[in-house]
């Protein structure tokens, strides 16, 4: 395994020059604000996030301002960014933190994974990110990372492993503020260098060191990867239900969800789900509004 002392300095100064100016890591940034850009992440590409988290967060800058208004507010906010349950949860979180916290976000992991729609990944990024803890952030470009330049793999598994999370671990370095500087420096590497895809191995900061490469880019033998395909899936769907009620500040009627979706069976299973996840709510015989 290479040095990890000389992987963790290559990062961080790699990070020091290179990271991306982006709101939710500014100094200024509140632990709310931290939290907000987490859920937001999930899932969903820097570009799109970033027009909605500066409303969100100006309309609701603190947990206590989302907690006062009803979940649909919350839907209709979160616009196209996908996985609308993230907007639920999202004011769960909220709700939980007034109720809990006296409105202001918790620093301890514990605290912070009891949340609703709040996991491990969410739990040990704030405590890091917005409060300078030590905790073994592990998300895709940083399981990406360690993957490729300690291990020699081009993909970790689908899951995270006891042995991953022992290597992590091991990586961690042992000073609370270095160790949140090597958690965001590491997923930035991940993102911007080490991607899925192609990664630019020639701009690398730690190419020299890089297991994957050095054993000449063995090609990824595991169980076969997720695709992307969103095209007439469900959650096309349920993202253009969605959109048609976001679109109006009124109850609309079942006939323009037909015409956003002709086919008939997939649109009431879509609904159907829609409804049973809280996300919309039916407003007498034939119509549905953002709850
Ligand atoms: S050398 Fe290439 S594969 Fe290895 S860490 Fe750098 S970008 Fe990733």
């Amino acid at each position: 395994m290479s040095d990890p002392a000389e992987l963790r300095t290559r990062v961080l100064e790699w990070y020091d020059e290179h990271a991306r100016d982006l709101p939710w890591r500014e100094p200024s940034a509140s632990p709310w604000a931290v939290l907000v850009s987490e859920f937001m992440l999930q899932q969903t590409p820097v570009a799109r996030v970033l027009p909605v988290y500066e409303q969100w967060l100006s309309a609701w800058p603190r947990p206590a301002d989302l907690a006062a208004v009803p979940t649909g507010a919350a839907v209709r906010a979160w616009g196209r960014l996908g996985y609308p349950r993230r907007a639920l949860r999202l004011h769960a979180a909220a709700t939980a933190i007034v109720e809990r916290h006296a409105g202001e976000v918790p620093p301890a992991y514990e605290d912070l994974i009891a949340l609703p729609g709040v996991g491990d990944y969410t739990a040990a990024a704030v405590a890091s990110f917005a409060f300078g803890r030590r905790h073994v952030v592990l998300d895709t470009n940083v399981r990406r990372v360690v993957a490729r330049t300690v291990s020699g793999v081009e993909f970790p598994s689908a899951a995270v492993t006891r042995a991953e999370r022992y290597l992590a671990t091991s990586l961690l370095p042992d000073e609370p503020r270095e160790a949140a500087a090597w958690a965001v420096g590491s997923m930035e590497l991940g993102a911007v260098v080490c991607v899925a895809a192609a990664p630019r191995c020639s701009t690398c900061p730690v190419a020299d060191l890089c297991a994957w490469r050095a054993a000449g880019y063995p090609a990824y033998d595991g169980p076969a990867r997720r695709g992307q395909s969103y095209d007439g899936t469900d959650r096309q769907c349920r993202g253009r239900l969605l959109g048609v009620l976001r679109e109006s500040a009124e109850p609309v009627h079942r006939s323009s969800l037909e015409a956003a979706w002709p086919a008939a069976d997939q649109r009431q299973r879509c609904l159907d789900w829609l409804v049973t996840d809280g996300l919309v709510a039916p407003v007498g015989e034939d119509a549905f509004a953002l709850p």
